[in-house]
């Protein structure tokens, strides 16, 4: 997928398209275009079997303008350079749309984690941390988890950077364990924000919640919070999926019992899963599926112009960054399918991520209810304004949530001024 769509060029596409509804002239925006900031970093690392790797990975910096940099960390096979661009760039929307005081990064390494050692995936982790340390910092740029990367990756972080500055410095990753910094309610935040963007689409299109039927693509943390809060507002999960394959179960997955056997073992994966009336399907099956709402958990361009006129749900909430193509965007919209876009759908992370840089620059913890509550009260201003920019310019969910974001970053940007 990734050589085939660069998704880069969807973040383009969207960016052009909010400007030029917005008004603004080429030379008001084109910094957007283009990330402040991109390092390519070469790991070499000694493996368990005595043989020397060399790991790519990288670091992207978006935009600054409207705060640190802010965005997750991933750990892939197929991690690129435009891929780690698109996704830095989607953070500094993203960051806009729900207005948290941050601009936008990302990072990744090109590997399997699972095919590491955890003493491999230690020493990996420090070594990349000390490659992008020069750039990275509480009040510059603040990683987080993303795909292939966890809590513990996290702690081994900010150990490493704080290390490096000979002091503890909490503030300089999110996503860490309760006990070293990490907020109460991070790990499921994503998915909880899911969630949320769900009910309250559903809620605006007069469609009941109540045994709606979901098909959730990626079982990793976004989907299984995902599939979690649902299931207990009352959804019927019937189908889900990781890179593995995907499970299909007319009257809903037992969703709990799915979850305790993925957490048993990072390496678990669904097609070793057995439930009576369960099915195996394939990833393409699970994006077709019939169902009230589809809700694409795992990686970039899975719905492209390919499959897009085989969807059957009426409604898409992207929880993946990315996971529909700007051609796929087109003919789903020409045949009424409502889409929640990524920058606001799956923002609950990084709002959760913002309580946690703030629990820890000023040494006072959260309470698990003050997140909530708090993380509800973002998440449904940040859809109803996307709602009403929608409705009120006649245009998609995602041109809305872009013609917010990209006015609050280029605001941001030309009040600065472009330093000459
Ligand atoms: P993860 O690594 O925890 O899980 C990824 C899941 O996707 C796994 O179940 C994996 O098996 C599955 N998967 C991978 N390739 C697949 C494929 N080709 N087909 C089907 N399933 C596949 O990652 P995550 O943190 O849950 O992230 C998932 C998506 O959500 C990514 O797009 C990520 O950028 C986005 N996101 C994550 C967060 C966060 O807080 N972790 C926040 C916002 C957005």
């Amino acid at each position: 997928m990734a050589e085939k769509y660069n998704p880069f060029d969807n973040v383009l596409a969207a960016v052009d398209n909010a400007a030029s509804i917005l008004g603004y002239k080429e030379k008001e925006y084109a910094a957007l275009k283009h990330p402040e900031r991109e390092l390519k970093v070469s790991i070499p690392m000694v493996m368990d079997d005595g043989n020397v790797r060399v790991f790519d990975a990288y670091r992207v910096q978006h935009s600054t303008s409207r705060g640190p940099a802010k965005g997750g960390i991933r750990f892939h096979q197929n991690v690129n350079q435009d891929e780690v661009k698109a996704l830095a760039a989607w953070m500094s929307f993203k960051c806009a749309v729900v207005n948290v005081p941050y601009g936008g990064g990302k990072g990744g390494v090109v590997v399997q984690p699972n095919e590491l050692s955890e003493h491999e995936l230690h020493e990996l982790t420090r070594k990349y941390t000390t490659a992008i340390a020069p750039i990275i910092g509480p009040e510059e740029d603040i990683p987080a988890p993303d795909v292939g990367t966890t809590p513990q990756i996290m702690a081994w972080f900010m150990d490493t950077y704080s290390s490096l500055q000979g002091h503890s410095v909490l503030n300089c990753v999110t996503g860490k364990p309760i006990g070293l910094g990490g907020i109460l309610g991070r790990g499921d935040a994503t998915g909880r924000g899911v969630m949320i963007t769900v009910k309250n689409i559903l809620n605006k299109m007069n469609k009941p919640l109540q045994g709606a039927k979901v098909a959730i693509q990626g079982m990793g943390n976004v989907g299984s919070a995902t599939a979690r809060f649902l299931s207990a507002e009352g959804m019927k999960v019937v189908a889900v999926s990781d890179v593995s394959c995907g499970l299909y179960k007319a009257d809903g997955l037992n969703i709990p019992a799915i979850l305790e056997y993925l957490s048993k073992d990072r390496k678990n994966l669904l097609k070793d899963y057995t439930e009576e009336g369960a099915k195996i399907i394939d990833n393409g099956e699970l994006l077709e599926t019939e169902v009230d709402v589809l809700i694409p958990a795992a990686m970039e361009n899975m719905i492209n112009e390919d499959n897009a006129d085989r969807i059957k749900a009426p409604v898409i909430v992207e929880a993946a960054n990315g996971p529909v193509t700007k051609e796929a965007d087109e003919i789903l919209e020409k045949m009424g399918i409502t889409v929640v876009p990524d920058i606001l759908a799956n923002a609950g992370g990084v709002v959760v991520s913002y309580f946690e840089w703030v629990q820890n620059t000023q040494a006072f913890c959260w309470t698990e209810d003050q997140v909530i509550y708090q993380l509800k009260s973002m998440m449904d201003d940040a859809f109803e304004s996307v709602w009403s920019i929608a409705k009120d310019n006649n245009v998609t969910l995602r041109t809305g949530a872009y013609l917010i974001a990209v006015k609050r970053v280029v605001e941001a940007q030309n009040g600065r001024g472009l330093y000459v």
